[in-house]
């Protein structure tokens, strides 16, 4: 289990994850929205540390990335798909 980034405390050893734009506020002993981020005893730990996996499909692994230009959004598309 790995300490958190990116979150404050609040009252009563709540926490605040700010990781996302959900902004969960987590009571001792909650996970927050994404379900893999906990507070244990007033201290947010990231449960998923060094677990994470990326599994593309093969249609994806030929794919793109749509940056909009002026925007902060994205669209990632199958290569056929464009
Ligand atoms: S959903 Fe997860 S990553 Fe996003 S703010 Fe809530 S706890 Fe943090």
């Amino acid at each position: 289990m790995f300490e958190a980034r990116l979150w404050k405390s609040l009252k009563n050893e709540s926490v605040q994850c700010r990781l996302c734009n959900h902004f969960c506020a987590i009571k001792p002993g909650e996970r927050g929205r994404c379900g893999v981020r906990q507070n244990i005893d007033g201290t947010l730990y990231a449960l998923n540390y060094g677990k994470s996996r990326l599994s593309i499909s093969t249609r994806w692994r030929r794919s793109r990335c749509i940056i909009s230009a002026g925007t902060r959004t994205y669209r990632w598309l199958p290569w056929d798909a464009i």
